[in-house]
């Protein structure tokens, strides 16, 4: 969903039609244009440059081969497919439209087996429809008040669905409504929700091992505690540990091991969610920026254990993130080691938690930096020393102003909860781990 400006809803609707007949027919339609697209593809050879590798001694070396290859050449022309309407449409006794449908849908069935089968993923067979559905397109159906009439037969045979008494009704007040995909049972909805345009606020987001630190000229520094998620993690590690080699003795043991695997994702991915709601609903309409992942590693060559899972929920936080709001990643370069306001380098003060400015003297927490920078590269603003007073320090003093001796005391950047005790984890004196709602996580006294 990144960087669309609508949000698809679905939603499902019982209902009691005996439609088997219509379904059965119409999958009997798609499993002919299939076929026929089938018969049509033209296959070509192709030869294929593979390899493998082969260890000898230290090295590794490539050694390629050669293999023959049949590509299915997907017949599109616009010939082909007037001639395909033409024949599908001779026996078919419904509205003529789901002719229309049944040739998209059959295309996309074949061209997602062509990429698996190009992958290696799919055999040289023909896909089957096995499934009974229809694709309802927008003109085979009338939206009006709050009913849906669709119709089979044109002057024979409409079916009604009312959504007037829905739990849905409210949330899909105001949307477009898209295809309808009807089943034996139930109809599923689409609507098209468009959010809104232009500019919206904004916030940076640096994703920290135990904290996740934001920045916006509104809400000033937010900082989030992700010491309980690692704690999960550890946890999951130890406990892993010890039935690792308890299994190595005995076999029988061996599910427990990778249950404890399930049960750690399952707990990350339970916190993860309540903070990503959480988050979506204190700042609504908020565009996120976020270091892009994928291109941090590029910039960063250290490797630990510790690195990797807290990567793993960085990833999660951002791909939760995105399904409720909207996300923006950005280059990672450099992006907590650049002075946000003269663009200078910054030098690691205080075991690295505090950095300061070798040219300007600006010192900053290291986190509280990077959340600067990347709000600042979402923007598209350079680092200048006016944009710094206009976005950051003017904004974050008027905030200090406000919320009396609360989570900001000098803009050096030390806060109340954050920063002396990186390394070190809760502890729970009952010995177990209890999931806490990241609405207490969120350490922020709220603007106005
Ligand atoms: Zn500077």
């Amino acid at each position: 969903m990144q960087n669309s400006s609508y949000v698809i809803l679905s939603y499902k609707v019982k209902h009691n039609y005996d439609i088997t007949e219509f379904l059965n027919s119409y999958r009997l339609l798609l499993q002919k244009t299939a076929d026929i697209i089938w018969d049509n593809i033209e296959w070509i050879e192709k030869r294929q440059k593979n390899y493998y590798m082969v260890r000898e001694g230290e090295k590794r070396i490539r050694k390629c081969y050669y293999v023959k290859r049949l590509i299915p050449m997907i017949p599109k022309s616009r010939e082909f497919k007037r001639n395909l309407r033409n024949t599908l449409l001779e026996k078919w006794s419904y509205a003529s439209h789901y002719v229309d449908s049944a040739i998209k849908v059959a295309y996309s069935i074949i061209n997602s087996w062509r990429k698996n089968y190009l992958k290696g993923r799919r055999k040289r067979s023909k896909p089957i429809v096995k499934r009974k559905f229809v694709r309802v397109k927008e003109t085979l159906y009338v939206y009006r008040g709050s009913k849906i009439r669709i119709t089979v037969k044109p002057r024979k045979l409409y079916l009604e669905f009312d959504l007037s008494k829905t739990w849905f009704k409210r949330r899909v007040n105001g949307c477009d409504l898209g295809e309808l995909i009807l089943k034996e049972n139930e109809l599923i909805i689409t609507f098209k929700k468009n959010s809104q345009k232009g500019s919206c606020e904004r916030i940076g987001w640096d994703l920290n091992k135990c904290s996740v630190d934001g920045f916006s000229p509104k809400c000033g520094w937010i900082k989030i505690d992700l010491r309980h998620l690692y704690h999960i993690h550890r946890v999951h590690e130890i406990s892993r540990k010890k039935a690792q080699s308890k299994a190595s003795k005995k076999h029988t043991l061996k599910s427990i091991v990778s249950n404890h695997g399930k049960r750690e994702k399952n707990r990350a991915k339970d916190f993860v969610h309540k903070l990503t709601t959480q988050l979506a609903k204190i700042f609504p309409k908020v565009e996120h920026g976020f270091e892009d992942l994928e291109k941090r590693g590029m910039y960063n060559r250290r490797k630990k254990h510790n690195r990797d899972v807290a990567k793993q929920n960085w990833k999660m936080i951002i791909q939760y993130m995105s399904y409720k709001s909207k996300v923006k990643l950005v280059n990672p370069e450099n992006t907590s080691s650049t002075c946000p306001m003269c663009g200078d380098r910054m030098l690691k003060l205080r075991k690295g938690q505090v950095v300061k400015c070798k040219k300007c003297g600006l010192v900053l927490d290291r986190q509280l930096c990077g959340a600067i920078n990347i709000y600042l590269k979402m923007c598209g603003f350079p680092q200048s020393p006016s944009t710094f007073y206009r976005l950051v320090s003017r904004p974050l003093t008027r905030l200090m102003k406000k919320r009396k001796g609360a989570l900001m005391r000098t803009l050096g950047g030390v806060t109340t909860n954050g920063g002396k005790d990186d390394d070190m984890l809760p502890m729970n004196p009952r010995g177990e781990l209890s999931l806490m709602n990241p609405k207490a996580y969120i350490g922020l006294p709220i603007p106005m």
